[in-house]
């Protein structure tokens, strides 16, 4: 048995890797005069749309979805070219935009031939900007008592209901909703799922405040008039579809290369901060065996949930049976976004809930750790509900479930 821990890559992958890279330096370099911000939800405007460009030039080469088929907006790439691409694209930093593409994966299962070639190109190529928008104001964990309706007229349906907790900056192409198809079948037979045009009459939007500048909209509905071919899957299969979704926004497909564990540059910075920075009595922090201590749960706390999703990664593209994975790589992400923060307030102390430019240590990263710990722990379902999902996938439960169905070729 061979326990080297060396990763080598092929001659083809390296020649790949060349040509991500210098693809890359001339692609993927962010005008100076742009600031970026510490979260994606602070973007200027000028910066959103230079980012909305750099995506749609990648969607073009088909490496926004490397793996999926070209016919359909993908890449078409093998696991191994794919693995270096994200290598590469993970170390040059790019900010994210909101942009939830998890429509994709749903409508590669449940969709028609002719959705697919409609909307997944578009969504594969950034082409478009969608928003899921399942949560509803008496609605979170339990998804299946939505109250938003869908009502059969004719060849379309009249959708009025209210959505929260959607979406980020700007605006939206696209929304990723559920609505109640059925008012007389039981619970998870009578949702409908639908790909909706943003701009058709009777939407509407507003925004909350939040500690966080995402999924702070209203979506509102009022008699929406949206034609059946935006429905995905069958018209009460809409629970069965949104669970396809869901499970790969927990991270059943896992992730690979630079910040899997999504610690938003945390960990680096508290190494740095250790480094450099005095205790009261003037001696270094990193000095103090109990930081050290912290610093070292905090990497290697990092590094689990990081080998979790390579290894959902390598599960999820080689089509291993997958139940209770995807929900464990959120459970522990969302885990160790909390401990980290934790953490960080016994490493920095009331320096963590600084934000301000004279005063903040590492730019504010702490600061806006803290905030960030606390609203990653829902979307896409609490740790909570992490491990319930884990637990039915375990037989643990009253029922053994099945994770929802996934496919990508
Ligand atoms: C920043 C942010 C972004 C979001 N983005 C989106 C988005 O893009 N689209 C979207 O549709 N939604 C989004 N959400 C909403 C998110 O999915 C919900 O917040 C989440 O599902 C929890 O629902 P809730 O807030 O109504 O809490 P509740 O469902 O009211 O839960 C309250 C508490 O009770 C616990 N709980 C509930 N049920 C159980 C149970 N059966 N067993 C044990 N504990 C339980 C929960 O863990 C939680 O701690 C976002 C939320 C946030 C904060």
């Amino acid at each position: 048995m061979d326990f080297s821990t060396e990763i080598t890559y092929s001659a083809e992958q390296e020649k790949f890797r060349q040509e991500v890279s210098v693809w890359l330096s001339e692609n993927a370099q962010i005008p100076a005069e742009f600031k970026i911000p510490r979260e994606t939800g602070d973007m200027s405007h000028e910066l959103y749309n230079w980012v909305r460009e750099y995506r749609k030039k990648l969607g073009a080469k088909g490496w926004l979805a490397p793996l999926w088929p070209s016919e359909y907006g993908g890449g078409g790439l093998s696991v191994d070219m794919a693995q270096v691409l994200e290598e590469e694209l993970s170390k040059r930093k790019i900010p994210a935009i909101y942009d939830n593409r998890l429509a994709a994966p749903a409508m590669m299962v449940w969709g028609t031939e002719e959705q697919k070639q409609r909307f997944l190109p578009l969504i594969n190529k950034g082409d478009v900007i969608t928003w899921q928008a399942f949560t509803e104001p008496e609605v979170g964990s339990d998804a299946a008592s939505i109250t938003t309706s869908a009502v059969r007229d004719g060849d379309d349906f009249i959708i009025n209901g209210t959505k929260v907790y959607i979406g980020g900056p700007f605006s939206a192409d696209y929304i990723w909703t559920t609505a109640v198809t059925d008012q007389t079948s039981p619970r998870h037979r009578n949702l409908g799922a639908f790909y909706v045009p943003a701009d058709l009459p009777g939407i509407s939007f507003s925004d909350m405040e939040l500690i966080v500048n995402v999924g702070k909209r209203f979506v509102y509905y009022d008699n929406v008039r949206v034609p059946g071919e935006y429905l995905v899957g069958g018209e009460n299969q809409g629970w069965q579809v949104a669970q396809t979704s869901l499970e790969i926004e927990h991270g059943a497909g896992g992730s690979i290369g630079e910040g899997a564990s999504r610690d938003g540059g945390v960990v680096a910075a508290l190494f740095d901060y250790a480094q450099t920075a005095v205790d009261g009595a003037g001696n270094p922090l990193i000095e103090d065996p109990r930081i050290r201590d912290l610093l070292v749960e905090a990497r290697i706390e990092t590094h689990i949930v990081e080998l979790i999703a390579l290894r959902n990664y390598w599960m999820f593209n080689n089509q291993k049976r997958m139940t209770f994975h995807g929900s464990q790589n959120s459970l522990l992400r969302k885990l160790l976004a909390m401990k980290l923060g934790n953490i960080v307030l016994e490493v920095a102390g009331p320096y963590a809930m600084l934000n301000d430019s004279n005063w903040a240590p590492s730019n504010g990263v702490f600061e806006s750790h803290q905030r960030q710990a606390i609203t990653a722990h829902h979307p896409g379902g609490s740790s909570e509900i992490q491990k319930l999902i884990m637990a039915r996938r375990l037989g643990l439960s009253r029922s053994k479930e099945e994770a929802a169905p996934t496919k990508v070729a």
